[in-house]
């Protein structure tokens, strides 16, 4: 029934039909859940309260019969006068001949329209023989198309739904309706098109944000399920005991998130399944020393396991400290693009013949001639820098190796929610005990002399210091140049003492490297530079980072940037340099001093900025939702997570009577309709 095309309605011709074509309404169905992109709302006003040139509803008694002109060859216009609180209002409807029949002298008559306080005059636009019916009107207002305009659509609508709403199935189980007091199908979609009152739409709206959403998360859990059925892994049977005296040897004891992390891995190694798993951290967090131990857990079950970053520095320093926790319960080797000759033979040899347990590196990792024995465990740090196939290429260096990437950018849990449909996501969300916060100030560029004299005396007490330039594309050069310039100004200010390295995107890797490395090693104290130094390199002796027009960055990258600091014992600062000049570059600035929790800001910036601006347009996995907004409905969505989950892993699709519509719906969806049943 729903199915028949919409000229099934009367007054639905060709030309008509072509239009709502235009809007994707092809079925009576479509038509139905076409719902309006706002609502005006009118209140009736005292006339006091009236503001010139607003859109009003005004109720009033017609004192005069209407008088009609004809001008031009169809132009008509009709004035009357309506006595409204005692005073005479003018009406004026254009092009409306045939109302002259219907409006009368003593008649009460609502009148919406343009309002001009200064004639005391309403040009109409809407009228309705009789007293309003409430003092609050709400009126659909559609996005249109072609020659379709509200009133005609929003008449269509009524039409299909007198004609057909009763052929409306519910699909949502009786028991979530009870449970969270929504309306059913046909209600809310009566409610949506005609909302009798604010309550009502709301409940209407609450009902659709939900249903959306569990269809969302049901595709998407059952595509998990399917995608992770069909990915054979290995059990490995690492060794509990070895693996607990692995953890106690380390100098600290971890945090609750590091434990609740690891367990998830240990659980993913020992499943059949291949691990697919997201570990999201702070900088600092604590993310390699989880993954420290799930490597161990690997080799523990006679495994290899593999680590690889982007760039050399954090190749050597993740070596380093590997080395440091596992001192000699495995062979780890370093393998990057400098490692050339018979040294790298060696290793290729000793990663081939599986007298290395553990290999870090960069690209270098995945070169043609690296085999490995038996490699168990794959971990790709800051994943986001790494193509889909690179990291394809690495997995594929061993049978269905459990593979773990890691990220120091937060993504909300929201988003995690939906975006990362295929990954299992676990959430290092607290910092080890003991850190100092970093003080984070926000500054005007007048206060430079002030900052630069802080600068000065960390320096003297043997601290370093970013300062970083903002660059909004690599390649855009007048941004170099700010970073050259401010360079130049900085040599030109300190003492000689103090050396001042450059550092930006036109270096070659290898000059960015050494750049980093004599900072690493504190021959530069000072390192201005563009947003290159954003990733994952570790300077704890650095204390102090200043951001200059700080307002030109989003709130994660300023997060990122600040996460260079803070890295050791001794108190870091963060000050960002900024005049914004709107109110979201304000609220940037007040957010970034007030927190320095990443997954607090990320929700933030989620706000400030929406969803499809936070993945940035292209990798925008972010779905498209009629009603619902992933941001501002956030409980619902967790709502339906739950209750998509419960669904599947009781599997109530097929065992539950109350869950069969859910099913056809489903099984109509050509993803799962040879999948499901
Ligand atoms: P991430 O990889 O998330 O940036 P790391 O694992 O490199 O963090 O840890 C940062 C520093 O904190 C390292 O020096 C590490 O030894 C230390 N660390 C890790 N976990 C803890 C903990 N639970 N308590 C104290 N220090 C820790
Ligand atoms: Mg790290």
């Amino acid at each position: 029934m729903l199915q028949k095309p919409v000229n099934n309605l009367t007054g639905v011709g060709e030309k008509y039909e072509e239009d709502l074509a235009l809007l994707n309404i092809y079925t009576i169905e479509d038509l139905l859940n076409y719902f309006p992109y706002r609502y005006d709302v009118f209140e009736i006003k005292p006339l006091a309260e009236l503001i010139h040139d607003d859109k009003v509803t005004i109720e009033g008694r017609v004192i005069y019969e209407p008088s009609l002109q004809f001008y031009g060859k169809r132009k008509s216009r009709l004035t009357f006068t309506v006595e409204v609180e005692g005073v005479a209002v003018k009406a004026v409807m254009f092009n409306r001949a045939f109302a002259k029949k219907q409006i009368h002298k003593d008649s009460t008559i609502t009148l919406t329209g343009k309002w001009d306080a200064h004639r005391l005059q309403i040009t109409v636009s809407n009228y309705k023989i009789g007293p309003a019916e409430a003092q609050t009107k709400i009126q659909p207002m559609y996005s249109l198309k072609g020659n379709i305009n509200n009133i005609k659509l929003t008449k269509t609508i009524q039409q299909a739904i007198d004609k057909y709403l009763g052929a409306v199935v519910e699909i949502l189980p009786e028991r979530y309706l009870k449970s969270y007091k929504i309306p059913n199908r046909q209600t809310a979609i009566k409610t949506m098109h005609f909302p009798p009152n604010r309550i009502a739409l709301k409940h209407a709206r609450r009902r659709f944000i939900f249903e959306e959403f569990l269809l969302f998360q049901l595709k998407m859990q059952l595509l998990r399920k399917l995608k992770r059925e069909a990915t054979q892994g290995n059990t490995q049977q690492y060794d509990s005991m070895k693996l607990q005296e692995f953890i106690q040897s380390f100098p600290f004891t971890l945090t609750n998130a590091q434990k609740k992390s690891l367990n998830e891995i240990l659980v993913d190694m020992k499943s059949p399944y291949r691990m697919n798993r997201l570990l999201q951290g702070d900088v600092g967090s604590g993310k390699t020393a989880v993954a420290a131990i799930g490597l161990f857990a690997s080799i523990t079950a006679g495994k290899q396991g593999a680590l690889m970053v982007p760039t050399e520095i954090l190749a050597e320093q993740h070596y380093e400290s590997l080395q440091e926790l596992f001192s000699d319960r495995a062979n780890i080797a370093l393998l990057t693009g400098s490692v050339k000759g018979k040294k790298r033979r060696e290793i290729v040899e000793g990663v081939e013949n599986h007298t290395i347990d553990i290999v870090v590196g960069t690209h270098a990792l995945i070169q043609d001639d690296v085999y490995f024995a038996d490699l168990g465990f794959v971990i790709v740090d800051e994943q986001h820098r790494f193509g889909v196939e690179q990291r394809r290429t690495l997995k594929d260096k061993g049978l269905h190796p459990d593979v773990l990437f890691m990220t120091a950018t937060p993504i909300p849990r929201t988003l995690a929610i939906t975006a990362f449909g295929d990954m299992d996501v676990s959430v290092i969300d607290e910092m080890p005990k003991g850190r100092k916060e970093i003080e984070t100030y926000w500054a005007k560029e007048n206060m430079l002399e002030r900052i630069l004299g802080m600068i000065e005396n960390h320096v003297a007490a043997g601290e370093q210091a970013y300062v970083i330039c903002p660059l909004i594309e690599e390649s855009d050069k007048l941004d170099i140049q700010d970073a050259v310039d401010l360079h130049q100004k900085l040599v030109d200010i300190f003492p000689s003492e103090v050396r001042v390295g450059l550092m930006h995107g036109r270096l070659k890797s290898d000059e960015k490297e050494l750049v980093m490395k004599q900072f690493a090693d504190n021959e530069i104290q000072v390192l201005v530079s563009t947003t290159v130094v954003e990733v994952g390199v570790n300077v704890p002796n650095a204390t102090i980072m200043v951001i200059y027009d700080a307002e030109r960055f989003g709130l994660s990258q300023l997060h990122q940037l600040r996460g260079r600091v803070g890295r050791g014992s001794k108190q870091s600062y963060c000050i960002l340099i900024a005049d914004p000049k709107g109110d979201v570059g304000k609220e940037r600035m007040r957010i970034m001093t007030e927190t320095t929790n990443g997954f607090e800001l990320s929700e933030q910036d989620l706000k400030l900025r929406g969803p499809g601006d936070f993945f940035g347009k292209k990798q925008s996995g972010v779905p498209e939702f009629k009603v619902a907004d992933m941001v501002h409905d956030y409980r619902a969505l967790e709502t339906a997570r739950a209750d998509a989950q419960e669904i599947i892993e009781k599997n109530l699709l097929d065992n539950d009577e109350e869950f069969f519509q859910l099913k056809q719906l489903l099984l109509s969806d050509s993803a799962f309709s040879s999948t499901l049943d």
